[in-house]
């Protein structure tokens, strides 16, 4: 089981992931590894070029980024020779960005006895189904599996309030600072950017990972449990930093792992 880290971060500690999962599932070999971006044998340019093809046009549409505009390329080109670099606002296709990565693993190790996890900063979403609409994900469990660290923070939503509340603040033509404000109004309530409780959440995350790999299903429907798909922030928080960790089921099937 490979990690591949995601250098922006700080409060996401892959040694800790690593030592988790050994604790879970000790006759597996963990790695932790660098971006996969570090191993490209193309041209920077090139990568860059495929990178920016599978940005969403519009979350609206399925529409692709069939030629890119010059300023793309150079902004992943950036992503890819300065991996701490900050990314926002922008949106990629969970499928092609997992089609990308997977040229960038090691060929002798993309057999289903490796089970590669790859961490980035990008958002990325999927759509439901044809012509339907994005909708940002956390994490796409597919080989490679993806997690994003932007995801956790925008694709769950916030507890209504935070929403209700914003709505009250721009009807009253309050717009500066809004965000920030609201944000320390909710604290807690949710995972902000590098939040200090990344690792402890993610540690959820790569055992969804896991079970879509031995089992195919990554989830579960309980709720207290660390394979919920949480929709929202209120159920991350449950489900990662609440006990138990698992359901009776899942720690069943773990111990006779
Ligand atoms: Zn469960």
């Amino acid at each position: 089981m490979h990690l591949y880290r995601e250098p922006s971060v700080t409060n996401l500690d892959f040694d800790e992931l690593a030592s988790y999962l050994e604790g879970k599932i000790p006759f597996v070999e963990i790695t932790t590894r660098r971006p996969p971006e570090a191993n490209h044998e193309l041209e920077t340019e090139r990568l860059a070029e495929k990178f920016a093809k599978t940005k969403v046009k519009s979350v609206e549409s399925p529409e692709k980024n069939s030629n890119p505009l010059y300023g793309e390329i150079k902004y992943e080109e950036g992503l890819i020779e300065n991996p701490s670099k900050d990314v926002s606002g922008v949106m990629y296709d969970g499928h092609l960005l997992s089609r990308i990565y997977h040229r960038l693993l090691p060929e002798e190790e993309t057999d289903a006895s490796h089970l590669h996890i790859i961490f980035t900063k990008r958002l990325f979403g999927t759509g439901k189904e044809k012509g339907g609409r994005y909708h940002a994900r956390v994490s796409l469990y597919s080989y490679p599996t993806l997690i994003s660290t932007s995801g956790i923070v925008e694709a769950p939503a916030k507890p209504k309030e935070f929403y209700r509340e914003k709505r009250r603040l721009a009807s009253l033509g309050e717009t500066g600072g809004t965000i920030e404000r609201l944000k320390e109004k909710f604290k807690g309530r949710f995972i902000d950017y590098d939040d200090e409780r990344l690792t402890e959440v993610m540690k959820g995350y790569v055992m969804q990972a896991l079970f879509y790999h031995l089992r195919s299903n990554p989830f579960c429907e309980k709720e207290c449990c660390r394979l919920y798909n949480a929709h929202w922030q209120e159920e991350v928080i449950r489900a990662q930093l609440e006990p138990p960790e698992f359901c009776e089921k899942h720690s069943n099937i773990l111990e006779e792992l």
